[in-house]
C-alpha cells in the first residue's frame, strides 16, 4: 500500500488505530475519511481487516466482510444515539443533502421540481429505533428479523438513533 494513504485521511485516522493497516482498501479509507469529516463524530475503530483465524476467534461469520483482502469493513464504536444517528445518516445519505442544498441555492428550476427537491430534503429522517427480533419474530424469520422505528416527533431529540436490548 503506498505510504501517501495515511498523510491524505490524517488526523481523524492513524496506520496505529488499525490493527491490519496495510490489509485495508485505501479507497475504502478514503470515504471513511469523507463520512468521519462530514459526521463530526469521532470513529473508534474496534475492528478491521481480521485474518481467517483472528475473525474465527472472535466469532465473525466465515464469510464475513472483515475477512477481505484488501478489506473494506470496519466497526465503529458509537457512545450515544446522536453518535449512532450521525454515522448512520451520512453513511445512507452521504454528501448528497448538502450538494442538493447548493444546486438549490444557485439555479433556477421550474417550481414542481424545486417543490420536489425541497421535499426530498425535508424527508430525511431524524429519529430511528433499532430493535432486535422478538422471540416470535426470531421463531419465524430468524436472527435478522426485528423492528425498526421511524417517527417524525419534532418535540422529541433530534437526529438521534438508539437500539434496544
Ligand atoms: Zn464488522
Amino acid at each position: 500500500m503506498a505510504k501517501t494513504i495515511w498523510g491524505e485521511i490524517a488526523p481523524f485516522f492513524a496506520r496505529g488505530e488499525f490493527r491490519y493497516p496495510d490489509r485495508m482498501d485505501e479507497d475504502f479509507l478514503r470515504w471513511l475519511h469523507r463520512l468521519r469529516t462530514r459526521a463530526g463524530v469521532p470513529f473508534r475503530i474496534t475492528s478491521d481487516h481480521r485474518p481467517s483465524s483472528h475473525n474465527a476467534a472472535v466469532g465473525g461469520v466465515t464469510n464475513s466482510a472483515h475477512t477481505e483482502d484488501p478489506c473494506s469493513a470496519v466497526d465503529l464504536e458509537v457512545r450515544s444515539s446522536r453518535e449512532r444517528f450521525l454515522v448512520l445518516r451520512e453513511a445512507f445519505a452521504g454528501d448528497c443533502p448538502d450538494t442538493l442544498r447548493e444546486i438549490l441555492a444557485r439555479v433556477t428550476l421550474p417550481e414542481d421540481l424545486r417543490t420536489r427537491a425541497e421535499r426530498a430534503l425535508g424527508d430525511l429522517v431524524r429519529r430511528v429505533g433499532i430493535y432486535p427480533p422478538t422471540a416470535s419474530q426470531r421463531a419465524r424469520y430468524g436472527v435478522n428479523a426485528g423492528t425498526i422505528h421511524l417517527d417524525r416527533s419534532t418535540r422529541l431529540p433530534q437526529d438521534v438513533a438508539w437500539v434496544s436490548v
